[in-house]
């Protein structure tokens, strides 16, 4: 059997499936080197049909296992069980603009749902380098960004509908009757039901004013300066590359709600532009 690099779209790295010689499917992550060997990758459409397959499984008491973008840096969404492809589970389910909530399937991707959420003039409060993940992946593994001041992307969620091992469908949130179940569930590594739906409380959408400065390594590392400025700033990142004395430092910070004009539509104007 031959098993190709992972196939890339636009800038996503992506899962791959391949049939081995002894007729048993394989499971490869984004990068290829985390495999499972699933009996079957199956891919709803709806809850119900998450439902079914859940329930079905019990019945047949094979283990099941989601899987969002499989951009884990480690076998976590694998198995050998049933894989559950969540990437058909990305509608918008409800929206509460006075509240700045939604309740969104948990297959969504990342990159889909900030586009989705800046139409709404709403934004998530942080997120980590990139958007390939989907939000139920990156909320389980308590994914997140730079920011001291700011919780991992599973502090903004404030209800989850969990598909439970009988494929039964719970609602848990902090408020609710069960709270401990619900904190365990928020970053449950894959182990904790499998998330049908997310409710976020977000912020409304709002600019970050940013300040590139070329510095160095000694500067930036010396008398914890790094750390004053992470301390000072919303967020605070600095690149170094190893062997070189360079470092580029990035504060950013809030610099109010957003304007009429998005970041997203002020880009596809100045694409729009372009000769
Ligand atoms: C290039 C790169 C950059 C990254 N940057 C950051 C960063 O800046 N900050 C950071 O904290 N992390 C970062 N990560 C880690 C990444 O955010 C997490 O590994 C995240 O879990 C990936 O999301 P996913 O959708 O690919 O999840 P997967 O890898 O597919 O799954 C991760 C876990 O979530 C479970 N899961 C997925 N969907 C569901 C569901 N619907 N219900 C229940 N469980 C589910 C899986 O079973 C598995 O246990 C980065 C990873 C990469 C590859």
């Amino acid at each position: 059997m031959t098993v190709n690099q992972p196939a890339r779209m636009g800038n996503a790295f992506l899962t791959k499936s391949v049939r081995a010689a002894d007729g048993r499917l394989e499971w490869y992550n984004w990068l290829g080197e985390e495999k499972g060997r699933p009996l079957e990758i199956l891919r709803p459409t709806d809850r119900n049909e998450l439902c079914n397959i859940v329930r079905d499984a019990d019945t047949d008491g094979v283990p099941v296992r989601a899987f969002g973008a499989g951009h884990s840096f480690n076998a976590l969404p694998t198995t050998d069980g049933y894989a559950i492809d969540t990437s058909e589970l990305n509608a918008l389910l409800e929206v509460d603009i006075p509240n700045a909530r939604v309740r969104v399937e948990g297959g969504i991707r990342l990159g889909e749902l900030v586009l989705l959420l800046d139409m709404l003039d709403l934004a998530l409060p942080t997120v980590g380098g990139i958007l390939e993940q989907s939000l139920a992946g990156a909320i389980a593994t308590g994914t997140h960004g730079s920011g001291l001041g700011l919780g991992s992307m599973s502090s903004y969620v404030i209800g989850l509908d969990i598909v439970d091992a009988t494929g039964q469908l719970r609602h848990l949130s902090a408020r609710g009757n069960d709270p401990v179940a619900f904190d365990a569930a928020r970053v449950g590594l894959g182990a904790i039901g499998i998330v049908y739906a997310v409710t976020l409380q977000l912020e409304r959408a709002f600019n970050l004013r940013t300040t590139a400065s070329v510095t160095t390594l000694e500067r930036t590392l010396g008398d914890q300066r790094y750390r004053k400025e992470a301390l000072s700033h919303r967020h605070y990142q600095f690149l170094w590359s190893p062997y070189g004395a360079t470092v580029v430092t990035l504060p950013h910070d809030y610099a109010g709600e957003r304007n009429a004009v998005s970041p997203v539509q002020s880009l596809q104007r100045d694409r729009s532009r372009r000769p």
